[in-house]
């Protein structure tokens, strides 16, 4: 097989890597090596942020409606390339096809929502703000803007940001996953081809070093980051001390409350999909599940432990399984695999009860896939590591809680504030749990929260280190400044 080298997009040309070392991008379900991604040096990432900046102040002077133009350019070739990049996304993700498909159908959501910029970017008069003076309110680009983006999101996460920062007039460096580089890769060639003016839009390819580069630089007026709170919080410092603005989305661990009155059948069969799908890889995956009261409890454990059986677990190109929207991929690498292997022992030391242990699973034709079953804990409680941590693979704990009241603190005292669903059909309970949870993002009755692309996305507290969250509104105002003018003209 063929296996592509990727090159940078700098400047409006493809650059071929120097001779730093080259890292293999794996299937996760084969362990197949399917590109060579070049880990760039922060000289290869300085000549991206000279060519953005250097593209930014004729850029910023398009007028709006232009540059809108360009980037609908962008969103038709996603739509007529859809299936192709949600192919790619599967491939080197390992996620479901109908999950890459959404995936597609979001990226494509958030570029078309830029495309609005027209609108979204006015600004604001005030006539006679004082005597004989009027204000005005100008929403302007900043420069440069590099973002980071983590694997399990290989577009979607990008579209969060650039066409937003582009359409406001912005200039970018994106720096895709090194895990996941092909389907940026791939939108960079549009990019190529489709009118945006050299270095408008630049790619570079690597790990956290090329990240690193760009926190550095003087160059960069905002960074957008999104991946483990760990890392978020060193990017968060990067931009505190060299002057950036930031929003850095960080990790998660969703809670899914289950209300005595909940509609039992409709919820199970909910919870399964928002905890295995992307085989638990979402940041707005649950994995922490709340029963209030104890006959709640036990049916949940029950009935959530035997549909947790059922879920098939393939390679999700696998012909016989492409179309099904509820298959389970492998995890994305060896290291993932090998760390929640570890949080499963940690679960037993801890003395949780192991009710469905997904590990020792085969997929045939997949031996050297990182491959992993459902796996349930029940008996867990409030600050037990495996409650605590983040595992981001199909790992479930399952926790008891007497009234709404508690299962609303435990939510409340956990690190993580991303997002949280109540089942219920109940208002009063619904209401409260909208009120009082500390979370971003809220479900009644959803169990994957996450709001569509005219609406804001982000968490709270260590899932968001940011004044401003993404995507519609949000992102316009992460990506444009306030400038207010104060104007008077004297008596001729
Ligand atoms: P990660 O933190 O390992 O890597 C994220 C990105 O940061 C990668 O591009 C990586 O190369 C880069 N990086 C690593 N070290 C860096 C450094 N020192 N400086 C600058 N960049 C650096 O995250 P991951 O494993 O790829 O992604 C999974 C995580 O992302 C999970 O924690 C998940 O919850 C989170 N996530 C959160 C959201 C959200 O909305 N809150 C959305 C998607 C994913």
């Amino acid at each position: 097989m063929n296996v592509p080298v990727l090159k940078n997009y700098t400047g409006g040309k493809w650059t071929a890597p120097e001779n730093h070392g080259l890292l293999d991008v794996e299937r996760p379900s084969t362990a197949d090596v399917i590109g060579r991604v070049p880990l760039s040096t922060a000289a290869e990432a300085g000549r991206a942020i000279a060519a953005a900046r250097a593209a930014f102040p004729e850029w910023s002077a398009v007028p709006v409606s232009r540059r809108c133009e360009l980037l609908r350019r962008l969103a038709d070739r996603i739509r007529d390339r859809s299936r192709e990049l949600a192919e790619t996304i599967s491939r080197e993700n390992g996620k479901s096809l109908p999950d890459a498909e959404a995936e597609v159908k979001r990226s494509l959501e958030n570029a078309e929502v830029a495309c609005a910029m027209p609108v979204l970017q006015q600004g604001d008069k005030l006539h006679g703000a004082s005597p004989d003076i009027d204000g005005e309110v100008l929403r302007v680009p900043l420069g440069v803007f590099g973002m980071i983006a983590p694997f399990n999101f290989p577009l979607m996460v990008p579209f969060w940001f650039f066409p937003y920062a582009l359409a406001a007039g912005n200039t970018c460096v994106v720096k895709p996953s090194e895990q996941v580089p092909l389907c940026m890769a791939r939108v960079a060639e549009f990019m190529d081809t489709i009118g945006f003016p050299p270095g408008v839009f630049n790619l570079v390819h690597g790990d956290g070093r090329a990240g690193q580069a760009l926190l550095e630089s003087p160059d960069i007026a905002g960074i957008s980051f999104v991946g483990t709170s760990g890392v978020g919080r060193i990017v968060a410092e990067r931009c505190a001390r060299t002057g950036k603005r930031f929003q850095v989305f960080g990790g998660a661990k969703n809670h899914l409350v289950a209300m005595p009155d909940a509609k039992m059948d409709d919820m199970i069969r909910n919870m399964i999909t928002s905890c295995y799908g992307c085989a638990g890889q979402r940041c707005m995956a649950s994995s922490a599940i709340v029963a209030v009261g104890d006959d709640v409890h036990e049916e949940v454990c029950g009935r959530f432990v035997a549909a947790s059986r059922e879920v098939r677990v393939a390679d999700p190109l696998d012909p016989e399984v492409a179309g099904e929207a509820m298959v389970m991929g492998p995890v994305i690498s060896a290291k993932a695999k090998s760390f929640i292997l570890d949080m499963i022992r940690t679960g037993i030391d801890e003395g949780a009860t192991l009710a469905l242990d997904g590990r020792n699973l085969a997929v045939p034709g997949c031996e050297r896939g990182h491959f992993l079953g459902p796996t349930v804990f029940t008996g867990v409680k409030p600050g037990m590591k495996i409650h605590r941590t983040e595992i981001f693979g199909p790992v479930v704990v399952i926790l008891k809680a007497d009234s709404l009241d508690e299962a609303i603190r435990i939510i409340n005292g956990h690190e993580y504030g991303n997002g949280a669903s109540i089942y219920t059909q109940n208002g009063y309970y619904a209401r409260r749990f909208k009120l009082e949870a500390q979370v971003g993002m809220i479900g009644i009755n959803v169990g994957i929260p996450a709001p569509v692309a005219q609406l804001p996305f982000g968490g709270m507290r260590a899932s968001l280190m940011a004044d401003t969250k993404t995507q519609g509104k949000a992102a316009v105002n992460f990506f444009t400044d306030l400038k207010i003018i104060s104007e008077r003209y004297w008596r001729e």
